[in-house]
């Protein structure tokens, strides 16, 4: 049976994805909800969700902080990042939302049309457009296209990634 990619793993590797991939970045940037509202949003509305969403035919799987429904009665998915101030959400988090509004899609069979993303001081509506759902799954073809390779290279000269890197022991191309 093939490895579930987690989406914690995604979080991980899918800065370091992009900055390889500087030659599909305007590209990227089609989907990059750039233009993203900050929101009002009532925390105490919002669920905690008890376990992980799976999907079989993505093969893809984790868990969103919280669901919230919205006016129309589609659940939200809902990512707080209670230490991260930005006036424009991070590409990085902006992937892992729309992997769970995927989720979100095979679990309750129907597309959200977007989520909201909770940084210390805004809340940004990220819309799941067709561009950003297209990156989203290019990534992750990527992804596991790097995961059969024998050797895949250091996609960024980040020092300070390498150094809180969990594989920095054993990786021969951590920056020092
Ligand atoms: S230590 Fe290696 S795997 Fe970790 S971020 Fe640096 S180059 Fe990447």
């Amino acid at each position: 049976m093939e490895i579930l990619l987690v989406i914690t793993v995604i979080i991980a590797l899918l800065a370091a994805f992009f900055l390889r991939r500087t030659g599909r970045a305007e590209q990227a940037h089609a989907g990059i909800p750039l233009d993203a509202r900050v929101i009002y949003s009532d925390t105490g509305a919002w669920a905690r969700l008890e376990k992980p969403l799976f999907s079989r035919r993505y093969r893809l799987t984790g868990k969103p902080d919280y669901f919230v429904a919205d006016e129309t009665g589609a659940t939200i998915p809902v990512e707080v990042k209670p230490n991260r101030t930005a006036s424009q959400p991070r590409y990085s988090d902006t992937m892992q939302l729309m992997a769970y509004g995927i989720l979100v899609e095979e679990k309750f069979g129907v597309r959200p049309t977007y989520g909201l993303l909770k940084y210390r001081d805004e809340v940004f509506r990220i819309e799941f457009t067709d561009a950003l759902r297209a990156e989203l799954f290019a990534i992750l073809q990527d992804m596991r296209r790097a995961r059969r390779a024998q050797n895949v290279a250091r996609s960024h000269d980040d020092a300070v990634k390498c150094k809180y890197c969990g594989y920095r022991e054993a990786c021969a191309e951590r920056l020092e």
